[in-house]
């Protein structure tokens, strides 16, 4: 028999293989950071579709730390104690600029890390999405709502592939007792955006930066909550470890809503920018009003956000301030 070995903050016993499927994109990158500095044994896997492999090139030198060059849509054979399944492109303009890759990202994806963790026995959690609630009837939006989602609308890849996906996690659970975890991600930004997402936060920071014009769509009053990067993977780390047989899906996000012209004219604010807003069309079936009802996350995780829109801002602005956008690839034309 050995006993656990203590060794600096960590017993030997609590040192987990995770894998992170996606883990160099911006929520995965900073993950596969938060579990390096746990002393996990790191396996980041991607494709870089979204993502280039500089976002982990700080981790590269640490021996906890492992990168895979894989596309999640074929099978992978590792020996792991807990995944995260993260990839998947998540921005509208590159997660429509190949649908179907996008739903067999999803599915496929779901299908091979499930087909994975029954095999080691590993827990397994699924980000998926406020997607799956669509255009939402339902204000704010609590885990029992069942979603507005047009399945042959261009965002349908996305928001159809994510509720399959969820299926398929309580399917898993349900047939085959693997332990799932479902976490529901409201939108998230923060450092390590990639700069031509073409989502939102990042889009009007690189215009306001560079004194472009800022794109808003239709008239500005479609609201988010946006929740900072930090706290959003704290949820996501608490959900995996959260109460034993708690699979969720639990809503993560900051309920704190703001229209889309209130954002540009905050980040002109922070910015000290001479760009202008300008309305530009709406795409297809833009969801009008989103926000999370997080009393769930509250009750069984004990997690709420912590940082308030301006100060986490004014931290992504710090950051956008400190990169050369010639050495960022657009990974789609579509930002
Ligand atoms: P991201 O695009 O920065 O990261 C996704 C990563 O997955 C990228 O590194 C990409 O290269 C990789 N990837 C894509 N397809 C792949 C494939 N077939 N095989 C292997 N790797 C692949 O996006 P993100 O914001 O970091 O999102 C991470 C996850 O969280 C996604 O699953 C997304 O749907 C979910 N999510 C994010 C948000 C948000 O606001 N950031 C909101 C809801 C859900
Ligand atoms: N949006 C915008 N200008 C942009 C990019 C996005 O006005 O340059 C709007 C978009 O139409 C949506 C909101 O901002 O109403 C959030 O868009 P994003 O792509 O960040 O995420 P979504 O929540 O739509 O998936």
């Amino acid at each position: 028999m050995f006993a656990a070995i203590e060794a600096g903050p960590f017993s030997m016993s609590s040192i987990k293989r995770v894998l992170v499927t996606g883990g160099a994109g911006f929520l995965g990158a900073h993950l596969c950071e938060r579990m390096v500095e746990q002393g996990h044994d790191v396996i980041c896997l991607d494709n870089f579709f979204t993502s280039q492999k500089t976002n982990v090139a700080h981790l590269l030198a640490r021996s906890n730390f492992d990168l895979i060059r894989h596309d999640i849509t074929h099978p992978i054979f590792l020996e792991v104690d807990e995944v995260y399944n993260l990839a998947c492109p998540a921005a509208p303009g590159h997660y429509q600029y190949n649908p179907i890759k996008t739903m067999k990202t999803s599915v496929l994806g779901a299908i091979h890390v499930l087909g994975l963790a029954k095999r080691c026995h590993a827990k397994v959690l699924q980000a998926s999405t406020s997607e799956v609630y669509g255009d939402p009837e339902v204000h704010p939006q609590k885990e029992d709502y069942r979603g507005a989602v047009n399945p042959v609308s261009p965002r349908a890849c996305y928001d159809e592939g994510k509720r399959a996906a969820e299926t398929l996690f309580a399917d898993y659970h349900r047939q085959n007792q693997i332990d799932v975890r479902i976490v529901r991600i409201f939108n998230t930004y923060g450092p390590g955006m990639h700069p031509f997402d073409g989502r939102v936060v990042s889009n009007f920071i690189r215009q306001a930066l560079v004194g472009e014009d800022i794109t808003i769509f239709g008239n500005g009053k479609q609201t988010r909550s946006f929740c900072y990067r930090n706290d959003l993977v704290e949820g996501i780390i608490r959900m995996m470890h959260g109460p034993s047989g708690f699979i969720g899906p639990v809503n993560l996000g900051n309920p704190d809503e703001y229209t889309i012209r209130e954002l540009a004219e905050v980040i002109v604010e922070l910015t000290g920018s001479k760009s202008q807003l300008v309305e530009r069309p709406l795409p297809v079936d833009d969801p009008a009003r989103r926000r999370p009802d997080i009393t769930l996350a509250g009750e069984k995780l004990g997690w709420q956000p912590t940082i308030s829109l301006r100060d986490g801002l004014a931290k992504t602005i710090e950051w956008f301030r400190s990169i050369r956008l010639e050495e960022f690839r657009a990974p789609t034309p579509n930002y």
